[in-house]
């Protein structure tokens, strides 16, 4: 059967799902998105999805032409009509259909599209043997210029680094701020892990990640990973952390919906901790998986 897509209260195989070319989401990246995921029958942190995709949208000033209850209902209707227990689901809204000028005024009604599929793992080396990332040349997008934290479809930013990074030999890009702290990757946000005392119980290690204001997105995964650190005791904070720290970090790991927690075991050649994915990440992402499959929105086919 054709995957089934959703598209402004009516589904389409996906052979017919079609937008205008003068939607503006198109035209000009104007709209914002969320990437979610069902495991096994549960939604994980739906309410806090939509939550960022309203967010997201009001600061564009951009309605959503649907209250999140009928989004909630057309997003488990989108996965029944495809038979997915376990999903990707993206949910997009764009500025809808205008003409050529940037004019977002003239565009009468957003557009909604709702796709869900299967879920297109990384590959489980990536995990065992840890990724080798890059910092890349193209500085994170200002907040006071597009601000990271709107999850808009304006990824150029975004798309720039990846391309640089694999110009440079690696699948994923560390990206700076303007400032030249640590901001986050393409499309994960980053953490590392610190010895801070003599023995090796979690009360020795202390896990960072940079405040979002310094240009990154609120990651529904960073927030559980940092609520899973508090409550397994391992010390945690927002830290301005600098290349050279993640450098000297024991662990540093890549947190967002698709890759979860990823270790990363070699950042511009140097080798980080021991170059293997450490027992701090494992243990978070043991935690992660568990969460996963016991929280979320459930839903029957
Ligand atoms: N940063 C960026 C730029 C992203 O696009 C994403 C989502 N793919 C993330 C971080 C991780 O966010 P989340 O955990 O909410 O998926």
């Amino acid at each position: 059967m054709e995957l089934q897509i959703y598209i402004d209260g009516k589904w389409y195989p996906k052979s017919e799902a079609k937008i205008s070319i003068f939607d503006h989401g198109l035209l000009y990246g104007d709209g914002v998105f969320e990437g979610i995921r069902a495991y096994e029958g549960l939604i994980f942190k739906l309410d806090d999805h939509l939550k960022r995709l309203w967010e997201s949208a009001h600061t564009i000033m951009l309605k959503v032409p649907m209250e999140v209850k009928e989004m909630k209902a057309a997003i488990i209707e989108t996965l029944k009509r495809n038979r997915l227990t376990d999903a990707y689901i993206r949910v997009v809204v764009t500025r809808g259909v205008g003409d050529l000028g940037l004019s977002p005024w003239l565009c009468k009604k957003a557009t909604v599209f709702i796709i869900t599929d299967k879920i297109s793992l990384y590959p489980k080396s990536f995990y065992q043997k840890g990724l080798e990332i890059i910092t890349v040349p193209t500085v994170r997008n200002l907040p006071e210029a597009v601000n990271p934290s709107i999850k808009s479809l304006n990824y150029l930013n975004n798309i720039m680094a990846k391309i640089e990074a694999k110009n440079g030999g690696c699948m994923e890009a560390l990206m700076l701020n303007h400032q030249g702290y640590v901001a986050e990757c393409t499309g994960d946000n980053v953490f590392m892990a610190k010895r801070t005392g003599k023995g090796s119980a979690l009360k020795d290690f202390v896990l960072l990640t940079p405040p979002t204001y310094l240009g990154s997105l609120k990651g529904i995964t960073r927030q559980a990973i940092l609520e899973i650190a508090e409550k397994i005791k391992l010390p945690s904070e927002e830290r301005v952390i600098t290349r050279h720290d993640l450098f000297n970090a024991d662990e540093v790991f890549l947190t967002g919906t698709a890759a979860e927690v990823i270790p990363v075991v070699k950042i511009d050649g140097r080798g980080i901790g021991d170059g293997i994915p450490g027992k701090i990440t494992k243990l978070l992402l043991k935690h992660f998986h568990e969460l996963t499959h016991k929280d979320g929105v459930c839903y029957t086919l």
